[in-house]
């Protein structure tokens, strides 16, 4: 173990495998990952660690199904059902990738090398602190909870994003209800201790409003039956509906069932300030109002957690929210360095940027005009690079190029078209209005995950063959396809067994056949089959004896 400058020690990379020999590790290149969430630990499942000296780091050393949290809140699935040991998957790849506790706590792209602190006690010099060399940097360290910077926040309420939170609620719900039901406690402090509050009209607050509900009058209100009687939820939303990224049916659907469950929906509410039993909010024309409660959980909103605000700033993206990245999910401006998952915005190119150098990508013939043939030649690949023109075309009905081409000169016949520069700008002009963000989902981190680890697994191939078995394409740039998100669609568990389902097509589904729907997919999206069987059993379980009231 060499010491290097700082007092920092050079910890992981002097620790050798004894089973893989120093020449042929010596010459792989090393690929860091930070996270072992839904992208990192994605990433690590399908690279070839054959090929690379992988090393993941995390503090945590368990991927967690986050989907399932909400259920973990109110015991209708226990913890240990919904996280797998990073060992335990890493082992299944033949053992190749090592894991180290800990958190990065800088990045440094001039030097290749990220700054790590382990939580666990350790005879390291420098407080538990090692650098670790990379030629690959994946940044998957997600995203931390928004409190946008409202006081008693972080102090009062609880959070549901890590699996601790999740405990910790289950803990609160149930203790709420033992405080409740003490002897010698006045109506009024009886209704305040069971009055919750969600604070989030989002997805996550919405699921856990629904468990909290059933959780409720499925097993507390038999076992709590004096007080039972007291309780009341509450959702308190910014915007003006709950679940906004679904749907308008779905949102409409999911607050009419709340109000016949008696769950109290405040929409039009910005909470300012927190404390110990009260909770401010402004609504829109800023009259305050408050509310007293029990117990509070916080699900407003995500931020980027301080690691990256701090590379941003060292990297010139200061004023962003989310770091940047282009479509082959490369950190711009960072030699080797990539990032997905929560953390990460990946920036989709326009079309009107390049649009002279798409002219003459299509313009085969150098007659300064385009065909029909020649702008169909050339769509595929263009799709493929601005996939916004497909999105374009679709969105607006156009069954191909010549429709667009005809809704911007007025009808032409299809022979005879040949477009000027200027007439193809025109053509192409409302194009990039179908540029969106990509969701902060489990789906977008892991189908991220996934498609760097086929990068990195046919990066080598293509070093040595540059001209490959792949086609170059993306306009003669790069070899690899840029990343597409598929969206397969998304559920919104709203309680008492119905679940609406959103998927591709805007194919609207609400009731008790989406939620065996839910039950399958999410059965069948578990990490191992150990999971998979716990998770069932847990379902199973909650059926026949209903949810465990004991904390
Ligand atoms: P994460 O999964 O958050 O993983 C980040 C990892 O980085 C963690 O292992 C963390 O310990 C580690 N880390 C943090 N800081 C550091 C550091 N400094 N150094 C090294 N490692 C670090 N999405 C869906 O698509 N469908 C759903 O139904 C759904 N339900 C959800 C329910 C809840 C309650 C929550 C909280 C989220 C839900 N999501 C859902 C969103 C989904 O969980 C996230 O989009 C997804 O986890 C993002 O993956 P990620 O890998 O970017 O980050
Ligand atoms: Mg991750
Ligand atoms: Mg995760
Ligand atoms: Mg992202
Ligand atoms: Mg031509």
């Amino acid at each position: 173990v060499a010491a290097s400058g700082g007092g920092l020690v050079a910890y992981a990379d002097a620790r050798t495998d004894p089973a893989t020999e120093p020449s042929q590790a010596a010459t792989k290149k090393k690929v860091v990952v930070l996270g072992t969430g839904w992208a990192g630990t994605t990433f690590v499942r399908n690279v070839d660690s054959s090929l690379y000296d992988v090393q993941v780091i995390s503090p945590r050393n368990y991927f967690a199904f986050t989907p399932l949290l909400p259920s973990v809140t109110c015991g209708t699935v226990e913890p240990r059902s919904i996280v797998e040991p990073i060992r335990k998957i890493i082992r299944k790849k033949g053992g190749e990738i090592k894991f180290w506790e800990a958190e990065c706590v800088k990045i440094d792209p001039d030097n290749k090398k990220v700054h790590c602190q382990t939580n666990i006690r350790t005879n390291l010099e420098g407080n538990g602190e090692f650098l670790v060399d990379y030629d690959y940097l994946v940044i998957a360290v997600g995203a931390r909870v928004n409190t946008f910077n409202t006081p008693g926040v972080v102090q009062h309420c609880h959070f549901l994003k890590e699996v601790e939170d999740a405990q910790k609620i289950r803990k609160g719900v149930i203790d709420s209800f033992e405080r409740a039901i003490l002897p010698d406690l006045d109506e009024e402090e009886r209704k305040r201790t069971l009055h919750f509050v969600i604070v989030g009209g989002g997805p996550t607050g919405v699921e856990f409003a629904a468990e909290l509900h059933d959780f409720i009058s499925e097993d507390l209100a038999k076992l709590y039956p004096t007080v039972c009687n007291l309780v009341k939820i509450s959702v308190i939303e910014h915007g003006g509906h709950i679940l906004t990224m679904f749907d308008k049916r779905i949102g409409k659907f999911a607050e009419e069932k709340f109000r016949r469950d008696g769950i109290e929906l405040r929409t039009g509410y910005r909470v300012v300030k927190v404390s110990d039993n009260i909770i401010t909010m402004k609504d829109k024309s800023h009259v305050e109002s408050s509310v007293s409660y029990g117990m509070a959980v916080w699900s407003a909103g995500i931020g980027a957690r301080p690691i990256i605000l701090d590379f941003m700033k060292q990297i010139g993206q200061g004023s962003r929210r989310a770091l940047a990245t282009d479509e082959w999910l490369r950190v711009r401006e960072c030699d080797g360095v990539y990032a997905i998952g929560d953390c990460a915005t990946m920036s989709q190119r326009k079309v009107m940027e390049d649009i002279l150098e798409i002219f003459k990508f299509a313009d085969k013939d150098n007659s300064g005009t385009l065909t029909v043939k020649e702008i169909n030649d050339a769509l595929e690949d263009i799709c493929i690079r601005y996939p916004q023109v497909e999105l374009y075309l679709k969105s607006n009905q156009m069954s191909d190029i010549v429709d667009l081409i005809k809704a911007s000169k007025g009808d032409v016949r299809k022979e005879s078209v040949e477009l000027d520069i200027e007439e193809f700008k025109n053509a192409l002009a409302y194009v990039d209005s179908e540029v969106k963000n990509l969701p902060a989902t489990a789906q977008v981190a892991a189908q991220q995950g996934n498609y760097l680890a086929s990068c990195f697994n046919r990066m080598k191939h293509c070093e040595k063959k540059p001209e490959g078995p792949l086609r170059i394409r993306e306009l003669g740039r790069h070899r690899f396809r840029p990343f597409r998100y598929k969206h397969l669609g998304q559920f919104a568990p709203l309680g008492g067994e119905q679940t609406a389902a959103q998927l591709p097509g805007d194919w609207i589904s609400i009731g008790h056949s989406s939620q065996w729907l839910w039950y399958s997919v999410y059965a069948s999206k578990q990490v191992s089959w150990r999971t998979r069987a716990l998770v069932i059993s847990d379902w199973t379980r909650r059926f026949i004896h209903g949810r465990d009231s004991s904390c």
